[in-house]
C-alpha cells in the first residue's frame, strides 16, 4: 500500500538522485541545450524539500499537489512545466485515497505521463522524457505487483536508448541530426524519478 509516507520517501530519494547528478543532468544538457536542466531540477527539488520539512500531509493527492506548485513555480525552463502538469494531473487521479494498491499508483503515474503529453506534445522517438514515461509505464500496465529491479533496468535502459534519437522537440530539436549521439537531460531526470520510486518500494 502506497501512503503519503511512501510518496514523502519517494520524492526525498528523487532529491537526493538529483542532488547527487546535477552536474550530470547540466553536462548532458550543455550538450543539446543550453546547460540549466541541473541547476533547473536542483532548484524544484530543494524548493520541494523545504515544503516537506514544514508542512504535514494527509494523503498522496495532497502532497502530488503541493509539490507540483513547487515544480512549476521553481523549476522553470521546459521541465518545469511539464514534470509540474505531471505531478497536478497525478494528484487530481490520487484524489482524497488515504493508500493506493500498486495497480492504482500504476494509474497516477499514467496520469502524470498524460499530462506531460498533452502538454509538451511530444510522441516516442522524439528525444525527450517521454521516451520514458510512456513506454515504461506501458510495459508496465496492468501488473499487480512490480519487479522494481525490471522496472529500474527498464527505465535505465529507456533514458539510455534516447542517445541515438533525432530530437524533434525542445531546444534540442534546434540541432536537428546533431543532436545524435546524446542521450536526453530530461529523460535522464525522469530515469531518477523512477529509480527512487523502485528504491523506495522494492
Ligand atoms: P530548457 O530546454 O527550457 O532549458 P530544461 O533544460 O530544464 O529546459 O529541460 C529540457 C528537457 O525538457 C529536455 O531534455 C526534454 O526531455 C524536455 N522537453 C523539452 N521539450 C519537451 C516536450 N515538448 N515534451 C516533452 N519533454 C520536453
Ligand atoms: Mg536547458
Ligand atoms: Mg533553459
Amino acid at each position: 500500500k502506497i501512503t503519503v509516507k511512501e510518496i514523502e520517501a519517494w520524492l526525498e530519494a528523487f532529491r537526493e538522485e538529483i542532488t547527487a547528478h546535477k552536474e550530470e543532468l547540466s553536462d548532458l544538457d550543455q550538450a543539446i541545450g543550453d546547460g540549466d536542466h541541473g541547476i533547473n531540477m536542483a532548484r524544484g527539488v530543494k524548493e520541494m524539500h523545504n515544503l516537506l520539512e514544514t508542512k504535514s500531509f494527509q494523503v498522496p493527492g495532497e502532497i502530488l499537489k503541493a509539490v507540483s506548485m513547487v515544480f512549476i513555480g521553481k523549476i522553470g525552463g521546459a521541465a518545469g512545466p511539464l514534470y509540474g502538469s505531471a505531478f497536478m494531473k497525478m494528484a487530481a487521479e490520487a484524489g482524497t485515497k488515504e493508500a493506493l494498491s500498486a495497480e492504482e499508483f500504476l494509474g497516477v503515474l499514467r496520469a502524470g505521463k498524460s499530462a506531460i503529453v498533452q502538454r509538451g506534445k511530444a510522441e516516442t522517438g522524439e528525444k525527450t522524457m517521454v521516451d520514458v514515461w510512456l513506454p515504461l509505464l506501458k510495459k508496465f500496465e496492468g501488473k499487480q505487483e512490480i519487479d522494481w529491479d525490471d522496472w529500474e533496468n527498464s527505465a535505465e535502459e529507456l533514458k539510455n536508448n534516447t542517445k541515438e534519437m533525432h530530437a524533434k522537440k525542445g531546444r534540442a530539436a534546434y540541432l536537428g541530426a546533431r543532436s545524435v549521439g546524446h542521450i536526453d537531460p530530461g529523460a535522464t531526470s525522469s530515469y531518477y524519478l523512477f529509480k527512487a520510486l523502485a528504491d523506495t518500494l522494492r
